[in-house]
């Protein structure tokens, strides 16, 4: 993609901190990070999200982020690792080229990864349980009398 930031990162055309780099993934700092340490792990061929990438760049991937984990606890001392992947606009992602964000943790550190919890009936999440199992069926043509004015 020619105007994606990490594709541009992903080929030396954007200085960043990397701290790791191969011929598929490459893994660098966050420009805004979380804690010291906070690595973003990006897989150089442009994919948008998790539900488009190929299988086999996802594990690349999802391997490159297990090495940094360890080098977040080995060598920076990180008491715990949140591995955060966001997809699309309303889960909070910015920059629409696949990637992990590999966050160090300390005991009291300032870190928020939270969620409110909802109250779901087990009715509701039988249904949604059965949409769950369900093959993906794509959603019906709109037909002329369902269009708004
Ligand atoms: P998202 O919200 O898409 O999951 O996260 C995007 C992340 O990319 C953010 O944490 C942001 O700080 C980081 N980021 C955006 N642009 C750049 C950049 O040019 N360089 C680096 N190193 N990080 C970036
Ligand atoms: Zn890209």
């Amino acid at each position: 993609m020619t105007d994606c930031i990490f594709c541009k990162i992903a080929h030396g055309e954007i200085p960043s901190k990397k701290v790791y780099d191969d011929a598929h993934v490459i893994a660098f700092l966050d420009i805004n990070p979380a804690n010291p340490g906070h690595t973003l792990v990006v897989p150089k061929k442009h994919s948008e999200d998790l539900t488009t990438i190929a299988e086999a760049d996802l594990t690349k991937a999802i391997e490159v982020a297990k090495k940094i984990a360890i080098k977040l606890r080995e060598n920076l001392h990180a008491e715990g690792v949140n591995i955060v992947q966001n997809n699309g606009r309303a889960a909070g992602q910015l920059v629409p080229h696949i990637h992990f964000h590999v966050i160090p943790r300390f005991q009291g550190d300032n870190v928020v990864i939270t969620y409110q919890k909802v109250q779901i009936s087990e009715q509701e999440m039988d249904g949604i349980c059965a949409k769950l199992r369900e093959e993906h069926r794509p959603a019906p043509p709109k037909r002329d009398l369902d269009l708004e004015f």
